[in-house]
């Protein structure tokens, strides 16, 4: 059975990414500087002291994992809107995701034009992150990941595809859910969350369809870019922000 589910509106739950990732990244740093506290004690016995790294080092790997989902591409000075090109952004994420790829035996095929959307470079690229990497994921046997872009209406459509392990209705329904995860430590729970933001800010919506053992769809929407970029002193193509 194809189970579907669609969300636009769904994000009100968090309401600025910068605001919420110190608070994230605080947490995992607090607990591990409190088992490295532990390690001082005298006469502790090994197993203990073994325990108390292992603690440690899995807590640093929640704060490492927690920055990729928000700031992979974050950089410090401001980001501003601009018309950005599908095609190389998708290019772009798939070069850094290729060893990840590679590593699960996982093939991408692509099917890509160079339409344009308005956003912000930093943010698309870290949705297509969360996403494509989701997908790779879900394949440790390895697979095949798909991106298509097509036109659909008024909108570009970026489908991301996998022949992965797909989601029951149950997981579906609680996707983008912040702290829903399967990937027990490993995961963070809140790439999903990044991405129903990100794609709401650039006024677009998401469609996932997915069926268990079979695979998942992740379709984009996004509003294909009025023309009339105007140039700025730099000589940069740059869209008013809206
Ligand atoms: P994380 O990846 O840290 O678990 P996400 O918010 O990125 O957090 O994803 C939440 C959950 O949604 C995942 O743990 C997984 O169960 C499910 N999920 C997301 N994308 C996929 C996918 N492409 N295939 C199967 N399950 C997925
Ligand atoms: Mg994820």
């Amino acid at each position: 059975v194809r189970k579907r589910i669609i969300r636009a509106e769904k994000m009100e739950v968090v309401s600025h990414l910068a605001a919420s990732i110190s608070h994230e990244v605080r947490n995992p740093l607090t607990a591990s500087r409190g088992f490295m506290q532990l390690l001082e004690q005298h006469h502790l016995p090994l197993e203990k002291r073994k325990e108390y790294i292992r603690i440690a080092i899995e807590e640093l790997d929640r704060a490492e994992a927690i920055i990729t989902d928000y700031l992979t591409f974050a950089k410090p000075a401001p980001e501003c809107v601009e018309k950005l090109n599908v095609k190389t952004e998708i290019e772009r994420v798939i070069d850094i995701l290729r060893p990840l790829a590679n590593m699960s035996s996982v093939e991408i095929q692509t099917s890509l034009i160079p339409f344009n959307v308005k956003g912000e470079r930093e943010k698309f690229q870290q949705c297509l992150l969360n996403i494509m990497k989701n997908a790779i994921e879900a394949m440790p046997n390895g697979g095949l990941l798909d991106i298509y872009v097509s036109l659909n209406k008024n909108n570009i459509l970026i489908r991301i595809s996998d022949t992965g392990v797909g989601m029951t209705r149950e997981q579906l329904e609680r996707l983008g859910e912040p702290y829903f995860t399967t990937k027990g430590t490993k995961g963070t729970g809140l790439g999903m969350m990044v991405v129903y933001r990100i794609i709401e800010s650039m006024n677009g919506t998401i469609q996932i369809t997915s069926e268990v053992n079979k695979g998942t769809q992740v379709s984009i929407y996004l509003p294909l870019i009025q023309s009339l970029p105007y140039t700025s002193s730099t000589g940069k193509e740059k869209i008013l922000a809206y």
